[in-house]
């Protein structure tokens, strides 16, 4: 895994040295166990905080060098907006678990690889953090703390990699260590998820990948991987149309993780696992197109949510899918004008072979609603640069025959910052698929390209609650965040572990 950043807790009490973090809100006071421990005078916040122009607005930051008074080598304040006072229920002020996400982004962006001694003092100006504050915060300095560098040999440390260990300081180790278990090992699916993507096309191809996958048996995930005679003795057309092309050969991975009760139906997620797109014959233009090696981003969401379900042991039976190719131009690849018969067997004529990723969860879809019979199914796929051009890089998106489904994803996509937007469906985008010689066509006109799409999908999903989220914009290249400076973003895995936390896991 490529991350080096290591978070352990301490005591309140703990020996200061080097580095400490701490938090501060808009009347610029810092919380009592924290101001005892440091030994800080009392205004020296705001006396600083004059200086350097910090008011403690929310996620703003003032670093402090060597400041006078106490033995350390920096002091890094984190503000935390409107003090507590300013909002009459008491309560809370509506910070939330996103919050401390991004101030453990936050925080871990002041750091690199020199920071070696780190000390975070978690509490809040009026309050102790609670043990889930703690454990976003950590599991944001963490995904900030990623880097993907294992194939550079030099200058590794120039550019800002963080090799710390931080510790954060709190009023209850035992408690805080307990509620970050489960927590970390997400963040690890998180990871796993970014590493695969950010892997180049020629390391990482659909073999490989499969590989990579059975490594989730140690935690006792079934794994299975189809060869080329498995998928054809299944009659996955539509899937084979699209590997034939290229001398290394498709794979589907089946992944299972048995957490619930015993013979209850799995909630299930399938992923696009396209190792590298050129368009096929459909061949794309040179401009940007090593970004196609991210074309499999679906299917490392799916890996890395495996991981977090079952090394947290999630309560839940669920099965992971993904299809696994490369399209590539060749003497063999497949052509426009060909028909494929799918799994499900309904005919499809091939207008675009760059429209590949539709073809190959047709199979996987089908394969999956027919043979596990799922509470759900959801896929993600890089599927279209039209979802880009409707909501750029912030949200995915959204398409569900299921209301329920629909809204769920949309409030664990709130939770955690990794939001989906819902776009329609209906029978007249539907019709912009049927095909004059076969039963559907793989691409409608350019217009509306994601929503066709995704209406072809729906042909393959039979009577099962599903959505489809197509994550051409927020899986790679996404915009970065406090706690994302990775082109592969890991996204999804948060999101989902979350709907299947909330929504779907055996309450303990
Ligand atoms: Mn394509
Ligand atoms: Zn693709």
């Amino acid at each position: 895994m490529s991350d080096a950043v290591k978070v352990g807790f301490v005591p309140m009490s703990a020996a200061l040295r080097g580095i400490v973090v701490v938090f501060c809100d808009e009347s610029l006071r810092i919380g009592p166990a924290t101001a005892k421990a440091l030994g800080l005078a009392p205004d020296l916040i705001k006396r600083a905080a004059s200086a350097g122009q910090f008011k403690g607005k929310d996620g703003a930051v003032l670093d402090m060098l060597a400041p006078e008074g106490i033995q350390i080598q920096r002091l890094i304040v984190i503000g935390t907006g409107k003090p507590k006072d300013s909002n009459k229920d008491g309560k809370d002020k509506d910070l939330k678990d996103k919050d401390f996400l991004k101030y453990g982004g936050s925080l871990a962006g002041k750091l690199n690889a020199n920071s070696e001694a780190v000390t975070v003092f978690a509490e809040l100006p009026e309050a102790a953090m609670t043990p889930d504050q703690i454990s976003a915060l950590a599991t944001g300095i963490r995904l900030r703390g990623y880097r993907f560098d294992r194939y550079k040999t030099k200058k590794k440390d120039e550019e800002g990699g963080l090799r710390a260990t931080i510790s954060i300081a709190v009023a209850d180790v035992a408690a805080a260590k307990k509620a970050f278990l489960p927590r970390s090992h997400i963040a690890d699916g998180v990871i796993i998820a970014r590493d695969l993507v950010n892997e180049p096309p020629n390391v990482l191809f659909p073999e490989e990948f499969a590989k990579r996958a059975t490594a989730l048996r140690k935690l006792d995930v079934t794994v299975d991987v189809l060869d080329v005679p498995a998928m054809k003795k299944l009659g996955m057309g539509a899937l084979l149309g699209v590997a034939q092309g290229s001398a290394r050969p498709g794979r589907t991975v089946v992944m299972r993780y048995d957490g619930g009760k015993r013979g209850e139906a799995p909630v299930a997620f399938i992923g696009k696992g396209v190792c590298f797109d050129t368009g096929g014959i459909s061949i794309k233009p040179s401009g940007s197109m090593e970004d196609m090696k991210g074309d499999m981003g679906g299917a490392a969401c799916v890996v890395g949510l495996m991981h977090a379900l079952a090394a947290r042991k999630a309560k839940v039976n669920v099965v992971g899918a993904i299809g696994l190719v490369e399209n590539m131009p060749d003497g063999n690849a497949q052509r426009p004008g060909d028909i494929v018969t799918s799994m499900s067997g309904q005919t499809i004529e091939i207008i675009n072979t760059d429209a590949e990723g539709r073809l190959v969860l047709a199979d996987v879809l089908w394969y999956v609603a027919t043979k596990y019979k799922p509470k759900f199914m959801i896929d993600l796929a890089t599927l279209t640069g039209a979802i880009l051009v409707a909501l750029g890089t912030e949200h995915a998106g959204l398409f569900s025959n299921n209301d329920e489904l629909a809204e769920r994803l949309v409030t664990a996509g709130q939770e955690t910052g990794e939001k989906v937007w819902r776009m329609p469906l209906g029978p007249e985008y539907d019709k912009l698929i049927d095909s004059q010689f076969a039963d559907m066509k793989n691409t409608g006109s350019r217009h509306g390209g994601s929503i066709t799409a995704a209406q072809f999908l729906q042909r393959f999903v039979n009577d099962t609650p599903w959505a489809h989220l197509d994550i051409a914009g927020t899986a790679m290249g996404a915009p970065k965040s406090e706690i994302n400076q990775s082109w592969g973003s890991g996204y999804g895995v948060r999101l989902l572990d979350r709907l299947v936390a909330d929504f779907y896991e055996a309450k303990r």
